[in-house]
């Protein structure tokens, strides 16, 4: 009668956790096949589960097992029995955890055989098409690496619930069929059958809904959340992502930034052993840009913006006096030991700052004596030496100039420089991989100008309460005005943000209307929320983490699909169960929906 997998049959251990002290005893494996070696008729092969492997060992005599084990191709899924023995001597493999002991075969059961490998599942490097591994997505998690990446993200779950949990945060889910969202992102939208012509959109963030809880008296709430955004996805992006999601009542937002902190020490410590310093560094929105060119900076890269306009405010150099007397900005990017670049490389910069979107790149060399470089001639000497002083030059060093209309640019611009000048050196970047640079960005402006639609929008969501110290009200002045909103940035990456609410309803009809959202429109859209409101609303803030970042960061990956266990491609597709997909006429007729192609 053919064998069955009972429970005489499973694993006494998992393959990786055997050790010497199992020498001598019966033991079972189960697990995949890998690499099946044939040494003048004694079979070898591993069998390999997420711990590890362990050798087995089919010897001639064994007949009838020895036969099954001739046949095996890598992947096949099986079962072993045998005696664990130490391995003779000069055969260890001291590579492997389990390399000094093997399993000699006695009994052995093929559970499931495996079609030819669309690629090796044992090898771990990353030279296999992503294509290829999102297709067989299955054989991808089974790779030593997938497996330790998702591993680590339950473990980061794990974490969060019992941290959250310690400290009477209540657990919530809130709605997926549910109303357009105010991120500001598009939705996803789902037909209603029973409501015909009605949809409901896919949440792009639990917003609405955990600041309603925070009315109903669930003071602190979370959730890992998952949420939808249908934009055009950009190279690290998906369509669907996971949040960890918090709301907190009565607080301002230090209550929020220290929770935040003791939060990630706690997780550092626990996931990767390291002690990260708190309190996190907090700096202002427009430091950030001042200093580094970004509402993200990399603390790592070891490089600073500088303000030049002091140079050239009264300079014989017309275009930047021109700009800064119009209220733009120059401002520069020193470059240590950048005067030795050619002329080539220089070029090359500027082209870039040219494609990054200003006129151009002005730049100084510090070479022998003094500054050398094509705005030299326009300036007195005394406003060449304030260009050196303003730019911190020292001799063989470089500086790179944008002048802009724009602050916001001109910074941009030098900070994307930064980056990649500063991250290409070893001198200038710290890239070891315990090198946690956290910092909070803080007061952000309330808006920023959309000239698409030529008016104001939201910066963070129209939910976030302006500052209180605001010069002049928030809607006399919506140009200066900052917000009480908050992002928690880690090595040059977002990894959270939020903010202190709105809580008055007369403030929130106020920002509707800066933002030109009609009351009609508000009630709208948000009219149930803007009903919540005002039945009492307590102070309330909060904070969401983006967790395939995190996750991404704390496993040292470069792609968040690479900690995301079925990812879409740019395209927003599943390679492997190929959605999206058409569906059946009957279906579009009972949600009374018409598709029309479009003509190629
Ligand atoms: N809902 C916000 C977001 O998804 C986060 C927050 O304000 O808590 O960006």
């Amino acid at each position: 009668m053919a064998q069955i997998f009972d429970k005489t049959w499973q694993r006494t251990k998992l393959c990786g956790t055997f050790d010497e002290s199992d020498a001598g005893q019966e033991v079972r494996a189960n697990g995949w096949v890998r690499a099946r070696r044939d040494l003048g008729g004694i079979i070898f092969i591993e069998i390999w589960d997420w711990t590890g492997c362990i050798q087995v060992v089919f010897n001639p005599e064994a007949g009838e097992i020895h036969e099954l084990a001739s046949k095996l191709r890598n992947e096949f899924c099986v079962a072993v029995k045998g005696k664990m023995r130490i391995r003779p001597e000069g055969t260890e493999n001291p590579e492997l955890k389990t390399g000094n002991i093997e399993i000699v075969a006695s009994d052995f059961l093929v559970l499931s055989k495996a079609k030819p490998l669309p690629f090796e599942v044992g090898d771990n490097t990353d030279t296999v098409d992503e294509n290829i591994r999102l297709k067989y997505r299955y054989l991808d998690m089974r790779r030593e690496k997938m497996q330790k990446n998702l591993r680590t993200r339950a473990k980061i779950n794990a974490f969060t619930r019992n941290f959250l949990g310690e400290r009477n945060f209540v657990e919530l889910e809130t709605p997926m069929l549910t109303k357009a969202t105010p991120e500001g992102a598009r939705d996803y939208l789902v037909p209603s059958r029973v409501n015909q012509g009605c949809f409901y959109a896919l949440p792009q963030s639990p917003q609405l809904f955990k600041q309603i809880l925070m009315i109903s008296g669930f003071d602190r709430y979370y959730q890992i959340a998952r949420c939808f955004r249908d934009e055009d996805l950009r190279a690290d992006r998906q369509p669907e992502f996971t949040q960890i999601d918090i709301e907190m009542s009565y607080i301002v937002e230090d209550d929020i930034m220290n929770l935040v902190e003791g939060y990630m020490k706690g997780l550092f410590k626990e996931i990767l052993n390291t002690d990260i310093p708190t309190p996190f560094i907090r700096m202002p929105y427009w430091e950030a840009m001042d200093r580094y060119g970004s509402d993200k900076p990399d603390l790592r890269v070891k490089l600073e913006l500088c303000d030049l306009a002091d140079a050239f405010r009264d300079s014989g150099f017309e275009p930047f006096r021109k700009i800064l007397e119009g209220g733009g900005v120059v401002r520069g990017l020193r470059l240590p030991g950048g005067a030795s670049m050619s002329r080539k490389e220089i070029m090359d910069l500027e082209a870039r700052a040219i494609k990054l979107g200003t006129s151009g790149l002005a730049n100084f060399l510090y070479k022998g004596d003094g500054l050398k470089g094509p705005l030299v001639k326009f300036l007195k000497p005394e406003e060449v030496d304030k260009v050196r002083e303003l730019g911190n030059m020292q001799p063989d060093d470089a500086l790179f100039i944008v002048a802009n209309e724009s602050r916001q640019k001109a910074c941009e611009i030098l900070g994307t420089l930064r980056l990649e000048l500063g991250r290409a050196r070893a001198d200038l970047f710290d890239n070891s991989p315990d090198n946690w640079r956290f910092l909070w960005v803080t007061k952000f402006p309330l808006f920023e100008w959309s000239a698409e639609e030529k008016r104001w929008a939201a910066m963070h969501h129209p939910f976030t309460s302006p500052a209180l110290d605001n010069d002049t009200p928030f809607d006399e002045d919506p140009a200066n005005a900052l917000a009480r909103a908050y992002d928690c940035v880690l090595n040059g990456n977002e990894v959270g943000g939020g903010s202190i609410r709105i809580h008055d309803p007369d403030v929130q009809a106020r920002l509707f209307k800066c933002l030109g959202i009609t009351p009609e429109e508000a009630k709208r859209r948000f009219g149930f929320f803007l009903d919540a409101l005002s039945y009492g609303t307590p102070p309330h803030g909060g904070i969401a983490f983006g967790v395939d970042r995190l996750v991404m960061l704390m496993c040292g990956g470069s792609s968040i699909r690479d900690v995301i266990a079925f990812p879409k491609t740019q395209k927003a597709q599943c390679l492997m169960s190929g959605a999206p997909d058409e569906v059946e006429q009957e279906r579009l007729d009972e949600l009374a929906i018409q598709v029309v192609k479009e003509e190629d």
